[in-house]
């Protein structure tokens, strides 16, 4: 049975594939701020080691998979918080825990959203992301809206990904991306009950090609695939699991 670690396993979307991986009797270590095996705020950098430490001491032998879902949504009041927990600390757990994942010959997947598109690439809080300058990506988002500190750390992670697939895989390890579209989570909940954000969600759920928004099994379902021997050759891909959303927003592009 495989072993795996993630953050962000306490609630919604982590919770659910948490719950799946166990029914099929793999082993989950979550770290987390709320609840898990290692209690960590992934916001700070003191929190981000705590995670990887903690995580190395359960998993002496390796993982076959490290999943960094831990996020914050974009009504989050502090700007600069969502880029430590969405990018920064998603980097540092990832980059903290690869020699793990490779002796397994494991999987990463990142969480990323189908938000991500909606913020150019070569907007400079991605721009800044991808440099790797905490500083001064968080200054700059600390003056922008939730909806660039959310979307472009999900882009962030994205491209990341994308730019470290070949790296990765040289040493075994297989990197992809899931991108949820709105899904029934404490976040959601949240963000539906916030005066800036609450009715352009509700607006986006609506418009959903087949319906509604997802729970977060469903999402889970499409991580679980992911992070299987089924999905061997499945490597530098991001999967939307958004109802059709992506593909309504983006027609012309894939
Ligand atoms: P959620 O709030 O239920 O889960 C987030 C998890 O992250 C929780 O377990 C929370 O305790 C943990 N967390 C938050 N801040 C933390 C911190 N500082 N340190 C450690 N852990 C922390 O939300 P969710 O919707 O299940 O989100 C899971 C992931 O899915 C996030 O990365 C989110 O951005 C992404 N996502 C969600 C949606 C959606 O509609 N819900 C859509 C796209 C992407």
């Amino acid at each position: 049975m495989a072993i795996y670690a993630m953050t962000g396993g306490a609630t919604g979307i982590g919770a659910a594939l948490k719950e799946q991986l166990r029914e099929q009797g793999d082993t989950v270590i979550v770290a987390d701020i709320k609840e898990g095996d290692v209690i960590a705020d992934l916001s700070t950098e003191e929190g981000r080691l705590a995670a990887v430490d903690g995580i190395r001491a359960l998993a002496p032998d390796g993982l076959d998979g490290f999943i960094p879902c831990a996020g914050l949504g974009p009504h989050f009041g502090v700007h600069s918080t969502v880029a430590k927990v969405n990018y920064f600390a998603v980097i540092a757990t990832i980059e903290g825990l690869r020699d793990l994942v490779e002796k397994r010959k494991g999987s990463i997947l990142l969480v990323s959203s189908n938000s991500a598109p909606m913020i150019a690439a070569d907007d400079p809080f991605v721009q800044l992301c991808l440099a790797g300058d905490e500083a001064a990506a968080c200054e700059y988002v600390d003056s922008k809206d939730g909806h660039t500190a959310y979307a472009g750390s999900k882009r962030g992670v994205t491209v990341w990904m994308r730019q470290n697939v070949k790296d990765y895989a040289a040493n075994g390890v297989r990197m992809n991306a899931v991108a949820p579209g709105i899904t029934v989570t404490p976040l959601t909940e949240a963000g539906l009950k916030d005066e800036a954000y609450g009715q352009s969600m509700k607006d986006f759920a609506a418009m959903t090609p087949v319906g509604g928004s997802a729970q977060p099994g469903q999402i889970a379902n499409g991580m679980r695939f992911l992070l299987s021997a089924e999905a061997s050759f499945i490597c530098g891909a991001v999967l939307f699991v958004d109802g059709g959303t992506d593909a309504l927003m983006r027609p012309k592009e894939f």
